[in-house]
């Protein structure tokens, strides 16, 4: 390292990948009332702001239900059961992807049949799917992963075909656009997270199961609260799983920022392809047509370099990073006994690196990550 670099390095302000702070310090004042509000109003659960936030969003989205619930992965197994998954029945799915994914699945009985990536997007590869499906095959669980739609065309035909349920697992990609609908509304249903770091982030758990048709949205109701649509009167095995108050008004202060927030991670997302094209080891993120990308990660792919020398020699310059996902799913302890192998999921595990993003990360520390990654 030059002595230049180490007095940087001493100098500059670290570069989180994720700062959380100038969203809340710009909504402090209207947050702040919202949570005394509820607190005052003495309604905690299901109450007037849940209502509201629901209807919202299925506004926001264009979509005839949005049912909220304690988080994404409680939304991921409520809609695997609203949408009619069984014990036995086998969901095609993702390996790159958050552990929830494949964990929902395996949770109400039903066996995650993994299968490999598309090596540009990460994201499911619709041919193999196509050549997963078994009699046994019930639904497929895209996820448009770092906030990029899955190739929702293609798996729709195919399961319009076979006659599989989808439910799209949407925890990263709030707002996202493909074709001329929201990503979370394409399939049989879909699912939100509102965990802090995520696009639309809570401050603390939170889910959204969203849908078209009415019979998922009823069983989803039903699902969240114990199975009983009244006190007392519980029909099915459920679980406690509602969105609180609390947490439902403040993302109804935060939702009608969530376009200009995604606009912001794309602005940044554009000078960082711009800025690494000129960085022959580094593969930028591919963008799929006619889609609006929200980047809730900026992931590349280190090909001809050492990817945990570079982000040490990142976490150094004070640069934060994260490798998602350094494991696929089907090679977890938990998974261990499927003895499948997914060669474009495993080499993306060794080579992915996600880069600091957020709706306000400036220019100049954009350039800084860029000009740390020059020194290799
Ligand atoms: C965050 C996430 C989940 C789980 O959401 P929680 O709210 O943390 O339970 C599920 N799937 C994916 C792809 C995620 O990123």
């Amino acid at each position: 390292m030059t002595p230049a670099t180490a007095e940087t390095t001493r100098t500059a302000t670290p570069i989180p990948i994720l700062d959380l702070t100038p969203e809340t310090d710009a909504l402090w004042d209207q947050l702040q009332a919202a949570v005394c509000d509820v607190m005052r109003s003495g309604r905690f659960i299901l109450g007037p702001q849940v209502q509201k936030f629901e209807s919202e969003v299925a506004e926001y989205l264009g979509v005839r239900h949005a049912v909220g619930c304690n988080s994404g992965t409680d939304a991921l197994v409520i809609a695997l059961r609203a949408i009619g998954v069984s014990p036995g029945d086998e969901v095609i799915t993702t390996p790159f992807t958050f552990f929830a994914t494949a964990e929902s699945i395996s949770s109400i009985g039903a066996v995650p049949v993994f299968v490999d990536i598309d090596p540009e997007t990460f994201n499911i590869d619709p041919a193999e799917v196509e050549r997963a499906i078994t009699p046994r095959t019930r639904a497929i669980v895209p996820v448009h992963l770092f906030g990029q739609a899955a190739e929702m065309d293609a798996l729709g035909q195919i399961a319009e075909t076979s006659d599989l349920a989808i439910l799209e697992d949407a925890a990263q990609a709030f707002g996202a656009r493909y074709g001329d609908r929201r990503v979370g509304t394409l399939g049989t249903a879909g699912a939100f997270s509102f965990f802090p770091s995520k696009n639309l982030g809570a401050f603390g758990d939170g889910g959204l199961i969203a849908t078209d048709r009415d019979d998922v949205a009823d069983a989803a109701r039903l699902l969240r609260a114990h199975g009983g649509r009244q006190k007392y009167q519980n029909e099915i095995l459920g679980y406690n799983s509602r969105l609180d108050e609390m947490q439902a008004a403040v993302l109804r202060v935060k939702l009608p920022h969530i376009d200009p927030w995604n606009e912001g991670r794309r602005r940044v997302a554009a000078l960082y392809d711009q800025l690494l094209a000129e960085v022959p080891w580094i593969e930028t993120p591919a963008v799929i047509d006619d889609a609006d990308c929200v980047f809730h990660q900026y992931t590349v792919r280190i090909i001809g370099r050492n990817r945990d020398e570079v982000q040490s020699h990142l976490k150094q310059a004070g640069i934060g990073t994260m490798i998602y996902y350094p494991v696929p799913v089907h090679k977890l302890p938990v998974y261990s006994h499927l003895d499948v192998t997914l060669p474009r999921a495993e080499h993306a595990a060794g080579e992915v690196l996600s880069l600091p993003i957020g709706p306000s990360l400036s220019e100049e520390s954009v350039h800084r990550v860029v000009d740390v990654l020059r020194e290799l």
